[in-house]
């Protein structure tokens, strides 16, 4: 009996030192935020998107790295680049969370550039004018600042657009985390979750002609090309031009979604975009050019129409 109880008594010891950490590596990530450990124009996207989204939140006041509101959304943004003595908590460094408990939204930048970067979406080929032989590698130039400033823009639109949908939709908690958006999920996994419900509020900026839409879906577009290409040209650098991708307008032709079909598994972000492009088609005629590869690759993944 006495043994037991000291187990006992020593698990709830356990818990309780490890919910004391947990909520100290949280304020502890709140108070880097608020000594604004980010870079101005890092900073400056995000204010601007989440700014615009506060806009649709009628009845819910929201603050940004600033004095905490009860009964509001608490952003923090930061950048855990700049964090050289491990304050931030380990869950958050590359990921954009809500948690309800706190009412806490979190996000670090260093998520929305590693994804532009690894992606390769931040540079361009830089041939000078001239002609290049296409067997070498193209040489490669940055894109311009306001370039990079509109894809930070974007991506940032959607991360947080689908954090706040979690918000909404009275999920406990949201994770933007590298891990789970770049794992590989069937479509069927997909399908009734959480994870794209929480992506109709994205839709909405989507679906706002006065918005920030036209960068969103642009930026869509762009990675989903940017995934077929890393599938047909699998050892080139994605920054190159991959010759079985046709330089065009639009989303690779309709039989390159071939390649989906055998394929059971692809990044749930790859998955989620197709979805948001799908779902926009009727409000936006100038994706009226994309229905028929967008519905190709539906039909392939055998995604959900609704
Ligand atoms: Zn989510």
């Amino acid at each position: 009996m006495w043994r037991f109880l000291s187990l006992v008594g020593i698990a709830l010891l356990l818990i309780g030192i490890s919910v004391y950490f947990h909520i100290d590596s949280l304020e502890q990530t709140r108070a880097f935020a608020r000594q604004g450990q980010i870079d101005a124009q890092e900073l400056d996207v995000l204010h601007n998107v989440i700014s615009q989204i506060a806009g649709s939140l009628p009845g819910t006041n929201v603050q940004i790295n600033s004095d905490r509101i009860e009964g509001g959304l608490n952003f923090y943004v930061f950048d855990s680049r700049l964090d050289k003595s491990g304050r931030i908590a380990k869950q958050l460094v590359r990921n954009c969370a809500f948690i309800r408990r706190n009412m806490d939204m979190f996000c670090d930048a260093a998520l929305v550039d590693d994804f532009i970067s690894s992606r390769r979406l931040d540079v361009v080929p830089d041939l000078g004018g001239g002609d290049w032989p296409t067997d070498k590698p193209y040489p490669t130039k940055p894109i311009s600042p306001t370039e990079l400033q509109g894809l930070r823009r974007a991506m940032s639109s959607w991360v947080l657009a689908h954090e706040v949908g979690h918000y909404l939709n009275g999920d406990a908690e949201g994770h933007f985390d590298e891990g789970t958006f770049l794992d590989k999920v069937s479509s069927a996994t997909l399908l009734q979750q959480r994870e794209l419900a929480a992506d109709q509020f994205v839709l909405k900026f989507f679906n706002e002609p006065a918005g920030i839409d036209i960068g969103i879906y642009q930026f869509i577009i762009q990675i989903v090309n940017t995934e077929i290409k890393a599938k047909l040209c699998p050892d080139i650098d994605l920054a190159q031009v991959c010759s079985k991708v046709p330089s065009f307008v639009g989303i690779s032709n309709p039989y390159q979604t071939l390649f989906y079909q055998n394929a059971m598994l692809h990044p749930e972000y790859l998955i989620r975009a197709i979805r948001l492009l799908y779902l926009s088609m009727d409000s936006h005629r100038e994706l009226e050019p994309f229905r028929v590869p967008v519905e190709n690759i539906i039909n392939d993944l055998k995604l959900s129409r609704n």
